[in-house]
């Protein structure tokens, strides 16, 4: 009857339930594995300053090659680390590893642009993040001008008092802040000029759809004339062909990111573009 068969159903969703829930706590043990025994690694995306076309930057981007699934985007992963709990670790991994790469590139005498690291916010939520970071930096024998800090938009708007507040406090100390995914977040006018930031970062959504949709082409041209408004630096993130680039340069727009210019490149790679670019 109606009942059993309710009955079952529970009982089904029940155990699909505890699958999923057993696929994420395995995911979960996999990836803590990974930040102890590697399996985690860094790409880097350069950072193109449009006019001349030399590389201005890179922006440091997780992979992780699981042991069975294989190389797993942040997409997948960060979402369980951020309920996890497990980014706290994995981001400071992850700057851990940039300065190490920095480090490397100045003794081998490269010419090295600023990296770029994504930060989630409950990083800045952990009191004496700063600190931590300062002293990251000096073990390293690196300066603030040596790193750039991302955040999300939408992750900011959270509003969190710590988070914002360590924001500040990185500001204060030099650091360079660049603000994500910019445009996707709502953020209302008033509350950008309230953040201690040095960069905007225009959603890539926004470049895809420039072309074709006048409203994407405004909103652009509206961030270019804000971060010259601002005084803040600006970087349009998923430039995939020349029309685009073009049109950026004609908006004014500096700085641009995207399979255009390079996919995000294993260290290996980046390096020899910085070889390449280095002066003999
Ligand atoms: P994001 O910081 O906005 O990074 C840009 C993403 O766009 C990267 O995806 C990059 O590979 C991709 N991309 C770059 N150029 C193009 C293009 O021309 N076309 C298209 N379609 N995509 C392009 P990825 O590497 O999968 O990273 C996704 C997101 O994961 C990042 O978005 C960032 O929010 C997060 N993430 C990556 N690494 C880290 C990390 O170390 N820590 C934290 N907390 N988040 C990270
Ligand atoms: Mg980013
Ligand atoms: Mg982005
Ligand atoms: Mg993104």
């Amino acid at each position: 009857d109606a009942k059993e068969v309710g009955r079952d159903t529970f009982r089904f969703f029940d155990q699909q339930m505890s699958r999923e829930a057993r696929d994420r706590l395995k995911l979960e043990q996999a990836l803590r594995h990974a930040i102890l025994g590697g399996g985690l690694s860094l790409h880097y995306q350069p950072k193109i300053h449009l006019h001349s076309g030399q590389v201005s930057g890179a922006e440091a981007l997780l992979r992780w090659e699981h042991p069975e699934l294989g190389v797993l985007s942040p997409g997948v992963f960060i979402p369980l680390a951020e309920t996890s709990g497990l980014i706290v670790e994995i981001g400071a991994w992850v700057l851990r590893e940039a300065c190490t790469h920095l480090r490397a590139w100045r003794e081998q005498g490269l010419a090295c642009p600023r990296v770029a690291v994504n930060l989630a916010v409950q990083q800045l939520d952990q009191a004496g993040f700063a600190h931590w970071l300062e002293a990251l930096l000096e073990d390293y024998q690196l300066s603030v001008d040596d790193l750039e800090l991302e955040i999300t938009e939408t992750s900011l708007m959270k509003n969190e008092k710590r988070a914002l507040a360590c924001l500040a406090e990185l500001r204060s100390k030099g650091f360079h802040i660049a603000l994500d995914d910019f445009g996707t977040g709502y953020s209302s006018l008033s509350y950008l000029r309230k953040l201690p930031l040095t960069t905007l970062k225009i959603d890539r959504s926004f470049i895809l759809d420039m072309s074709e949709d006048p409203a994407s082409l405004s909103i652009v041209k509206t961030i270019v004339q804000l971060a010259q408004n601002l005084g803040l630096g600006l970087v349009a993130e998923g430039v995939e062909n020349a029309a685009q680039a073009e049109q950026l340069i004609a908006l004014g727009c500096p700085l641009a990111q995207g399979f255009y210019f390079h996919k995000p490149l294993h260290q290996q790679a980046f390096e020899a573009l910085l070889i390449a670019g280095t002066p003999v």
